[in-house]
């Protein structure tokens, strides 16, 4: 029997003019995910975007899986394909959908004609398919309010398509159609989610990591990579520049009030960030700051951080409770990987009594006590190391 894969796109229906720029960029972010699996022929027509295998031993289960984690698609469901007869539809949809029947106890059947020359309407279409289908399957009862498998027949220019449950889409909007935004990235719980809730508006991702050798080990590097891939899988490509951290850190630490450590580091980080997002063609940061979580995340904390970067921070974790977070960051399968135990460069040198009210004008006398402040952060910036982390 012949299958393909329906994608329903969401908020695209809400683009008008646009629509057919943002489903091309779907399509061809879907093209690049399914590549390796063998030939696909793209179709779009009435907020349906049909992806039709060219070879027989493609493994569809595995397309679906790259499809449900792209951006951009509400649902997703395989489908059989058979002629526009009435009679082959009634029995490809019994072939097709018997597994899923006769584990149900109710089912109804939904019909969508697109094909206007078609004989019969839509409701003439689902009593058929609805009285052949109570004919072969004994027990079976039709519930049009909660059924527990629902068999769609759609009817259209080419073909018919049956299918029954479709599964969940990623939602958002497709890669590539808001621009570029350069994530802070730790080790931690909360900037990969944070990534990821930024990506899913459709926004390409670079990363910059600060990593303080000798006081941060190479695995806290690895836990970086390794939680860019999971992002990945949802955001594409993602470019990390990893940015050596240790010297700036160390200035601090012998110039600075150590109640002002962590306030000036989150400082420094925004205008390393700042300039390598520039660079890379961001128009904005991203951090995983949730507000109150930690003395250097209070309303004053972040005040002056924002002091010093030179684009718009996006904090989509800000109003966020910690298991709202963690939720999230089971759901893009990075929780295991962000609970490894390892230091990242933001618990070296820790102060004991963080300033938790700081003031911009503080923070920026604070910060003229470091020596040659800004050779280092130029120094820093030449020296960061890219790598290219893409999970397809
Ligand atoms: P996370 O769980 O994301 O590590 P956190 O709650 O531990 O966040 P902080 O350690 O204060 O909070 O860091 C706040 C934000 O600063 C992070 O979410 C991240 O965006 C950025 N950040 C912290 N450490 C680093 C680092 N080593 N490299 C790059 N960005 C960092
Ligand atoms: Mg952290």
């Amino acid at each position: 029997m012949k299958e393909i894969i329906l994608l329903k796109d969401g908020e695209l229906a809400l683009k008008g003019l646009n629509r057919s720029t943002f489903e091309d960029i779907l399509i061809k972010n879907i093209r690049g995910r399914l590549a390796p699996l063998g030939g696909f022929a793209f179709r779009k027509s009435q907020s349906t975007v049909t992806v039709e295998p060219e070879t027989d031993d493609v493994d569809l289960d595995e397309a679906v899986r790259r499809i449900q984690t792209t951006f951009g698609i509400v649902g997703v469901s395989r489908a059989a394909v058979c002629e526009k007869d009435i009679r082959t539809i009634c029995e490809t949809a019994y072939d097709y959908l018997y597994d899923e029947l006769t584990f149900a106890k109710t089912f109804k059947v939904k019909a969508k004609r697109s094909d206007k020359n078609f004989p019969l309407a839509s409701p003439a279409i689902c009593d058929e398919v609805g009285g052949y289908l109570l004919s072969k399957l004994r027990g079976l009862k039709v519930d049009v309010h909660d059924p527990d498998v629902t068999v769609t027949v759609e009817v259209r220019d080419n073909a018919a398509f049956i299918h029954g449950a479709q599964k969940p889409g990623a939602g958002g909007m497709p890669t590539g159609t808001g621009g570029r935004a350069c994530l802070l990235i730790s080790g931690g719980i909360d900037s990969p989610v944070a990534g990821y809730m930024i990506a899913k508006r459709g926004v390409k991702l670079t990363a910059v990591h600060f990593a303080s050798p000798p006081y941060t080990s190479a695995q806290a590097e690895e836990k970086v990579h390794d939680l860019l891939e999971k992002v990945s899988v949802y955001a594409g490509r993602i470019n990390l520049f990893t940015v050596p951290f240790t010297k700036i850190q160390e200035a601090i630490r012998d110039d600075c009030p150590e109640e002002m450590f962590t306030v000036t580091m989150r400082r420094m980080m925004m205008r390393v960030a700042s300039r390598i997002a520039v660079w890379q063609g961001c128009d904005a940061l991203i951090t995983g700051e949730s507000l109150g979580q930690v003395a250097s995340q209070t309303i004053h904390a972040l005040k002056c951080t924002d002091a010093c970067a030179s684009l718009p921070v996006f904090r989509p974790c800000i109003g966020m409770d910690k298991n709202e977070i963690i939720e999230i960051s089971r759901k893009i399968d990075a929780f295991d990987i962000s609970i490894r135990p390892y230091e990242d460069c933001c618990t070296v040198f820790t102060p004991r009594h963080p300033r938790t009210r700081p003031t911009p004008e503080y923070a920026e006398k604070t910060e003229a006590l470091i020596q040659n402040a800004d050779a280092l952060i130029e120094e820093a910036v030449q020296n960061a190391v890219l790598k290219i982390i893409e999970a397809w």
